[in-house]
């Protein structure tokens, strides 16, 4: 099942998406109370087209920050080498950070660049896992049960912040720098665990391909680990890493301009498409 957040004659609304149709979800406003709510959805009969609507983004407005790990495949971990440390650094236990998003873009909207003042823009496609319930201490065998779904999500990144300041937050916290959709997959429509096609392209040109399988902490692990002694909550996003070819692992570095359009895409899930203010 796809689901999507949409603006319908400035109305906010939730619904399901099939064969380019939307069905809105009467009973419930918002995905997050529609991932929190143990209930029917009470379906509309008549559909409208996805084309006459403004995709927003899955959960436009997140409970709290996005939880994210850094350097969860092998070759983003090896192209990083002499960019950011001297040697290859393969984590042994997950890089966690956060985002922060009052506002998370959908498919469609502009990314800013800032190009007044900062040049290093980057972009990073990332399989987005939704959490379905409240859930701690969870053992690796029952993770699969507190995922709600799956979405495309791009971790945009200014590097010289992250960099300059030693962190991650504030280079990847900028407005219009958190990327999700188009839709949610719902967990039950993906097969456990997730082996996706994974790729970004920068003006046509493939930049990253990969497969979800190769991340280097499954959602197992992540699960289980993030939630031990740390609550999670119906509507969190967990972005899972990037694979290699990133603009800064490129010599010299390809950063991002104005006008330029990314794309990202996971297979069964969709594509992610935004273009460069
Ligand atoms: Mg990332």
């Amino acid at each position: 099942m796809k689901l999507v957040s949409y603006e319908e004659k400035g109305v906010s609304k939730v619904g399901e998406l099939i064969d380019g149709q939307i069905y809105e979800i009467l009973n419930c406003n918002t995905m997050i109370e529609l991932i929190e709510e143990d209930q029917e959805w009470r379906k509309s009969e008549a559909p409208v087209d996805l084309g006459e609507v403004e995709l927003l983004a899955p959960i436009p407005n997140p409970i709290r920050n996005v939880l994210c790990l850094g350097k969860n495949y092998k070759d983003h971990a090896i192209e990083m080498k002499d960019k950011i440390s001297e040697e290859v650094f393969i984590p042994k236990l997950p890089i966690y950070f956060t985002k922060m998003a009052s506002e998370i873009i959908g498919t469609g909207a502009m990314i800013d660049s800032y190009s007044k003042h900062l040049s290093s823009l980057d972009y990073e496609v990332e399989l987005a896992v939704i959490i379905g319930k409240k859930c701690k201490d969870v053992a690796a065998r029952d993770v699969k049960n507190c995922i709600f779904g799956y979405s495309v999500g791009n971790d945009v990144s200014m590097r010289e912040l992250q960099m300059d300041h030693f962190q991650w937050f504030k280079g990847k916290s900028l407005d219009t720098h958190t990327v999700l959709g188009p839709v949610i997959v719902t967990a039950d429509s993906i097969e456990y665990p997730p082996a996706l096609g994974i790729k970004a392209y920068v003006n046509d040109e493939l930049r990253q391909d990969s497969n979800t399988k190769h991340l280097i902490f499954d959602l197992d692990f992540i699960i289980s680990d993030l939630s031990r002694d740390v609550t999670l909550l119906p509507g969190d996003i967990i972005l899972t890493g990037t694979p290699a070819g990133v603009g800064m692992g490129f010599t010299p570095p390809k950063y991002l301009k104005s006008g330029d359009v990314v794309k990202c895409e996971i297979e069964n899930i969709g594509e992610l498409i935004n273009t460069i203010k």
